[in-house]
């Protein structure tokens, strides 16, 4: 084992949407930052690649550049005749590839002076004494006074540092599925009780995938054999290419960090279940990790502490959002109804609008924005 001399202020494992944002959110403040992932960039990751207005309030980079469309008209369908189609000239999201908007964020990150280590295996996390926490990885040790887990959906940190296992993971599969330009290429999800679907709209492509967000027993498991059919249905016979599948990590309810030692992101489990967003919880609890951190060196509580207020706040988020889920995904037909009615134009503004669901929803907003 070889011994890195250098100690660090924060070990980060995972250079993602919640690594990124959290290295440079520390950097901001000259501490001293170690990021590690598995991983060369740029790199694949499944995701649909949509960013909702509230995340790019968050965002340490400017992302203008790899917009590839704006999510002005989008429709909520329930069944074969029952669809809501809603319009907002700001838009609720914008697209991009996620490959493409990671390799950029990954980059822009190095260049704040973060030190970047590719791994091959993250071997253990251990408390050395009150201020240290030793890192093992391939053939290295190496210290830090803060551990960041920002290893996504199947975090190995959250396996070797905490208690916490996520026993119930839900996924979904995404490929791509050629755009025509006489296409109106309009942003949609699909709903029905065996989970949702996406058809979200790129310069020369769509975007679609299907998943589950409620782990349930008595819900059949989507499979890729679901997305040809679906694509087979909805595009008339136009093929989907490139698919791949992830978990995506959704049982962050609850989760409260330890001993300056730090999950965000998937890797907390923080995805919301109605839709599936996750990068906007990756992008705050990285940021108010990094500013946890920072208000403790400045004198101030612990970390975990300060961290722990954060999350707890943002588990009262995820519950809204999990009451959401399961009345959409439990009942279509109420659901229609209250999207055609009311619902469907106040979350289309608030969105794009850039706020928050309980924002959206008229509560007192329990999360910073
Ligand atoms: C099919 C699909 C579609 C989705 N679509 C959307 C969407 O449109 N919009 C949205 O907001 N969310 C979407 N999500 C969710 C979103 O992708 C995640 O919530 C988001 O990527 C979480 O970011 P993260 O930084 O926490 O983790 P990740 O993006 O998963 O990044 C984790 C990083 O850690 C690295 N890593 C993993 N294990 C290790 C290890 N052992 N050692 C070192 N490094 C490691 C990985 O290489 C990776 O770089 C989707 C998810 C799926 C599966």
């Amino acid at each position: 084992m070889k011994q890195i001399d250098k100690t660090y202020d924060a070990i980060i494992i995972g250079a993602g949407p919640a690594g990124c944002t959290c290295a440079q959110y520390l950097r901001q403040s000259d501490l001293k930052v170690l990021l590690l992932d598995k991983n060369n960039f740029p790199r694949h990751k499944p995701c649909a690649g949509g960013i909702t207005m509230k995340t790019i309030k968050h965002l340490p980079i400017n992302v203008e550049h790899l917009v590839q469309h704006t999510a002005r008209n989008m429709k909520f369908s329930f069944s074969k005749d029952r669809s809501v189609e809603l319009q907002h000239d700001t838009g609720s999201c914008v697209m991009v590839i996620r490959d493409e908007f990671d390799n950029y964020f990954f980059e822009e990150t190095l260049k704040t002076g973060v030190q970047f280590q590719k791994i091959s295996k993250l071997k253990s996390i251990k408390h050395k004494d009150d201020q240290l926490i030793e890192v093992s990885f391939d053939d290295y040790l190496v210290n830090a006074q803060y551990i960041i887990g920002a290893d996504g959906a199947n975090s190995k940190v959250r396996k070797l540092s905490h208690e916490k296992h996520h026993l119930h993971p839900v996924s979904a599969y995404e490929g791509k599925v050629s755009r025509y330009s006489e296409d109106d290429a309009v942003t949609e999800f699909i709903f029905n009780d065996s989970g949702y679907a996406w058809i979200f709209p790129k310069l020369d492509h769509y975007n679609v995938g299907i998943g589950n967000l409620v782990n349930d027993h008595n819900i059949k498991k989507r499979t890729k054999e679901d997305l040809f059919k679906f694509v087979a249905k909805k595009f008339n016979g136009r093929e989907i290419a490139d698919i791949t599948a992830f978990p995506i990590g959704t049982e962050g309810i609850g989760y409260a960090a330890k001993n300056n030692i730090f999950l965000v992101g998937d890797a907390a489990g923080l995805a919301e279940t109605l839709l599936g967003e996750g990068i906007y919880n990756a992008v705050i609890s990285g940021k108010y990790a990094a500013l946890s951190i920072i208000d403790s060196k400045e004198g101030g509580r612990s970390a975990t502490s300060i961290y722990n207020s954060f999350l707890r706040k943002l588990s009262n988020e995820l519950t809204l959002y999990s009451k959401g889920a399961k009345i959409l995904y439990g009942f279509p037909k109420i659901s229609y109804y209250a999207m055609k009615l009311w619902l469907g134009e106040k979350f289309m503004t608030g969105y794009s609008n850039g706020q928050t669901l309980s924002e959206i929803m008229g509560k007192k907003n329990s999360l910073i924005n």
